[in-house]
């Protein structure tokens, strides 16, 4: 199939993206990467009139420490993480996630904001925001405003964004020397969506670990807390004890659906052999 004719505009501020999107009535799709979008309305599940797209807009790029924090821009592309240094130094996680999604031509397109305005359940980039702590910057009506990854996802591909708003960046608490995270998914083949994944972020206090945060993804409408599994390893070493004891806490802290190809005692199983993983495979910065 093909798409639907539309039209198109490459808007040079926000404020004209934004007008554009309004003058459209809502019959208008922003467009980043294309990664996800293009196939979407090449089997016409979306048939727009306009296609807004952000390449044009300098606000949504460029990658840089303010403080504490690593403000990344919603265009920052997808191969970006694995080459950009205050990327792989702040915010290892996504470096770490990016070898496992999709492949090497839709990594050099596809946009960190796309993944995460998208928020597909079974996406690495979406769940590694609530993993790291995130806040989203976002384009609306009332100008720019931060929200938490905590309070982000919503629902199945329901997020904070409202119809016309634009992510403008991810705004990444940064990683220092006292931290500690680790990446991994099960997937059937390289490339294919997980059939269940997760990180984690901590940081090393003595023997222990303290601000865990563990993220899954593929177990559920959004990406996933898994804060009995993190209650359980505070403060504690991750040894085979605290491991097997948070690997049982974590059965509360996820809801999975059967589906056609994946019963959820299945994900269920699975989630407790990545949370093992992720906890025998901490890495801390070299
Ligand atoms: P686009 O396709 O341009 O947009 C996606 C959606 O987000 C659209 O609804 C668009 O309107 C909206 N949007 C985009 N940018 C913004 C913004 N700044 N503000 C508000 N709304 C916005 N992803 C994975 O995570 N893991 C995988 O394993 C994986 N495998 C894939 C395999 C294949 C074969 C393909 C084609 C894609 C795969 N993807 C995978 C998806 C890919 O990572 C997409 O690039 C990504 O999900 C969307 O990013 P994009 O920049 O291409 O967004």
């Amino acid at each position: 199939m093909k798409a639907r004719a539309f039209a198109y505009v490459r808007p040079r501020t926000l404020k004209e993206a934004h007008a554009a999107f309004d003058a459209a009535q809502g019959d208008a799709s922003f467009i980043s990467g294309g990664q996800s979008l293009v196939p979407a309305l090449a089997m016409r599940l979306q048939a727009p009139q306009l296609l807004v797209d952000l390449a044009g807009l300098d606000q949504l790029r460029g990658v840089r420490l303010e403080g504490e924090t690593l403000r990344i821009g919603a265009l920052t592309r997808h191969a970006e993480t694995l080459t950009e240094p205050l990327i792989r130094r702040h915010a290892p996680l996504l470096a770490a996630a990016a070898p496992f999604v999709a492949h090497p031509a839709i990594r050099n397109r596809g946009t960190l904001g796309g993944s995460v305005a998208l928020a597909d359940p079974a996406s690495e980039f979406p769940a590694m925001m609530l993993a790291m702590g995130a806040q989203m910057e976002i384009s609306g009506p009332e100008g720019l405003r931060r929200v938490p990854a905590d309070e982000y996802f919503q629902d199945l591909y329901q997020t904070a964004i409202a119809p016309g708003e634009i992510l403008i960046a991810l705004h990444v608490p940064a990683a220092g020397s006292s931290h500690c995270w680790a990446f991994d998914e099960l997937a059937r083949r390289r490339g294919d969506y997980a059939m269940v994944g997760g990180g984690m972020m901590a940081e090393r206090a003595g023997d222990g670990l303290r601000g865990v945060r563990i993220a899954l993804f593929s177990v559920g409408p959004t990406p996933v807390r898994a804060r009995r599994a993190e209650a359980v390893l505070e403060g504690r070493a991750p040894d085979a004890a605290a491991i097997a004891e948070a690997q049982r806490a974590l059965d509360g802290d996820i809801d999975p659906m059967d589906d056609a190809e994946i019963p959820a005692s299945l994900r269920r199983h699975l989630a407790r052999v990545l949370l093992g993983r992720l906890l025998a495979k901490l890495e801390a910065p070299q």
